[in-house]
Parts: C-alpha cells; structure tokens; sequence
C-alpha cells in the first residue's frame, strides 16, 4: 500500500454545522457546541484530551455514556474536534461566520455540552468570536479554573457567563464565598437541603439564576451507585485528600529509605553511595 493511502484519514473533515440543538436546549432557545467528552483516539490513532482538568467527573460523565458514545454522534463530536485541533484559525473564522447569521442575534450559545477550553489559544479563539458577536450570548460550565483566573476574569466580554463546576483537578482554587459555582447533588432534595438552587428548569439558570447552583445527578443507575450519596465536591474532596495522604506516606518512606541508606557502610570497600542514589532516585 502507498504511505498516500493514509493521507486522507489525516485530512479533517469540516462539519457542515457547527452548533446544534436538541430539544431540551429548543425548548429554552439555546444552541450548543459539542467536543468529545475527556479522553479518547481518532480514528488516524491520535489521541486526546479535551477535558484536562477533569477529576472524579469522568468516571460518571454524561457525555461517555448513551446517545454520545453512538458511533455517528461520537464522529460527529470528533469532527468538531479534528477541526479546533488542526486548523484553529480556520474554525475560529467558520464559527464567527456561522454565529453571523440573523437566526442567532438575542439567542444563547452553550459553550460545550461535553468538553471544556482545553488550551489558551483555544479559550482566546473563544473569547474573540464572542467580542465579535455581542448580538448573541454565550455562556459554559468549566473547570478549567486556573485558565479562567487568568485569561477571562480581567477582562471578561459583556455577553459571556460562566459558572465553574466541581469535580475538577482544580477544585481547591474554587472559593463558594465568591465565585459562581455548580455541584452535581444526588437529588432535588439533597440540593434543596444544602440551600443550593437547582437549575433543572432551565440550564440558563447555572449563569442567570443564584450563585450557588445544584445540579440533580443523571438518573444512570451504576453512576448513582459510584456517586453514593455524595456530591461532586465531596467526593473530588475525598479524592483529593486521599492522594495528599499517599503522597505524605510515600514521602515518609522515601525518608526513612535514605535515612537507611545513609549509615555508613558495614564493610570497607563497598561503596558509600547512598542506596537511594545508586538506584537512581532523589534521596
Ligand atoms: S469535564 Fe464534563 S465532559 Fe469532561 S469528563 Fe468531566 S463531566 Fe465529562
């Protein structure tokens, strides 16, 4: 076979659409953009992450369950992808000239059903398409919370919102004293108890309704039994300081290893390198 035959698979194809509607997000006048939830290959072998600061997220994440993982809607979704990754300006140019059209002036655009501003230039793409629309509103989810801090808070546009969304990498730098927030709760009740507020009747609610948003746990049976009970927050919490721990006893057994290492050798000769160094680790 000629190394031309794998050229084409290279070649991204460039959807014909870029935003879409289901019929909950009709319902409520919002159009959406769509990558592939967190991790995963192309079909040329490359592979991914468009959601880099995903925690306990991925493991009852929505969009890699059901109708997203249906081949045609998982290509769809890659498509998309393939585009933003291969050729930034060329999507950034489609959508700004795709938000252009009249059917979009006074609507709301849902950055991201699934994935999240996986890298700078692609939030900075964002944040000049939104400039240049300022006829359309537009509003996301993210846990891309250090990015945000630092490229959108100085400076955000008029017609974006946010709210950031635990169960990230980054949730220790989320304060629920000042930042607008969302929580995945088991239920309305659990939501209700906590004094937070739901935004089951209309996602708009996560930018437009009270700062501390509740969000009701997909009704999925085995990702309610891995969420048991718990909300996002506290379960990343759980994570979080369980790895803390691992680390701080990986620590103390590194030190007790080269304070072992570091008695003098029993028998003349033999070397007086640390044990440690000789296997090639930090002492
Ligand atoms: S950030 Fe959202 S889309 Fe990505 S893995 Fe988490 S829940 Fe899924």
């Amino acid at each position: 076979m000629s190394s031309h035959a794998s050229v084409p698979a290279l070649v991204p194809r460039r959807p014909a659409r870029l935003l879409t509607q289901n019929r909950e997000m009709r319902a409520i006048g919002v159009w959406n953009w769509t990558l592939p939830a967190w991790a995963g290959r192309f079909p040329d072998g490359r592979t991914y992450n468009t959601c880099p600061s995903a925690g306990i997220c991925r493991d009852v994440c929505y969009a890699r369950h059901g109708t997203y993982t249906w081949p045609t809607v998982k290509a769809k979704h890659q498509a998309n992808l393939r585009f933003v990754l291969d050729d930034l300006p060329g999507w950034e140019e489609a959508m700004t000239a795709e938000l252009g059209r009249r059917k979009f002036r006074g609507t709301w655009v849902r950055i991201h059903d699934s994935g999240d501003f996986l890298s700078d230039p692609y939030l900075r793409a964002w944040l000049r398409i939104i400039r240049a629309r300022p006829e359309t509103n537009f509003y996301a989810y993210t846990k891309e919370v250090a990015r945000f801090r630092a490229l959108v808070e100085p400076d955000p546009p008029d017609n974006f919102l946010w709210v950031y969304s635990f169960g990230g990498a980054q949730d220790a730098l989320l304060d629920i004293e000042r930042d607008r927030v969302a929580d995945v709760f088991p239920d309305e009740e659990a939501i209700a108890a906590a004094g937070w507020h739901s935004q089951e009747a209309s996602d708009l609610l996560a930018v437009l309704g009270p700062r501390l948003v509740g969000i009701p746990a997909n009704r999925i049976p085995h990702f309610l039994k891995r969420l048991g009970g718990r909300t996002f927050r506290s379960w990343q919490t759980e994570v979080d300081a369980e790895r803390h721990a691992h680390g701080r006893r990986r620590g103390g057994l590194r030190l007790m290893d080269g304070a072992t290492s570091l008695r003098p050798s029993a028998s003349p000769g033999s070397s007086q390198v640390p044990a440690a160094k000789r296997h090639g680790r930090a002492a």
